[in-house]
């Protein structure tokens, strides 16, 4: 799959961020200005200034266009969605090599607000991913009780869970047992 490290990376930060609505998991995790700022500071997300209550309104809504992306019904529909949001964001890619990094664009404007900034990165994570015509990638959690999603960077595209410990453990064990089931076989 021809997607960079830097991608990869975003799209780590996307799941993350998509997983915090109380849709997906219960309550939201994104509730106060605090818990966004860890996420910033945990993500060592750049030039991000002083968070207000509109930044956090913002994500709020990012992370509702963006999760149609995961459940659009068609390669087109998605493509229109992420350009919606990565168009609406201001986007001005450059190259930079900040804080010893290697080379690596930016495609948010400087010092854009956090909605603007996520919504550049992730939003162009999205369209590499649609641009690869991986989008089948962009996956649900099949745990019935479950509505996180995942990105499926698996060889093979087999993974079916996300990694919640619950969910991930109902993996593990289906694992367990088919090992089991094949251990069985041969010997037997
Ligand atoms: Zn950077
Ligand atoms: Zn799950």
């Amino acid at each position: 799959m021809l997607i960079t490290h830097d991608t990869e990376c975003a799209l780590g930060i996307l799941v993350e961020l998509l997983n915090t609505s109380a849709d997906a998991c219960g309550s939201e995790q994104f509730p106060d200005l605090t818990a966004l700022g860890a996420f910033v500071a945990r993500h060592r997300i750049s030039e991000v200034d002083s968070l207000t209550a509109a930044d956090l309104a913002a994500v709020h809504r990012l992370r509702t266009r963006l999760r149609e992306v995961f459940s659009a019904d068609s390669t087109v529909q998605a493509a229109e969605l992420v350009n919606a949001v990565v168009a609406a964001a201001g986007t001005t890619p450059r190259l930079t090599n900040h804080d010893q990094h290697d080379w690596h664009i930016h495609y948010f404007a400087p010092h854009a607000a956090l909605g603007d900034h996520l919504a550049a990165e992730l939003g162009m994570a999205l369209a590499f991913i649609v641009m690869a015509g991986e989008r089948e990638r962009l996956r649900r959690c099949e745990a019935p009780d479950c509505a996180r999603v995942f990105v499926d960077l698996s060889r093979n595209r087999s993974r079916r869970y996300c990694d919640s410990r619950t969910c991930g453990n109902r993996l593990h064990v289906a694992a367990y047992r088919a090992r089991q089931r094949a251990e069985t076989v041969s010997t037997g």
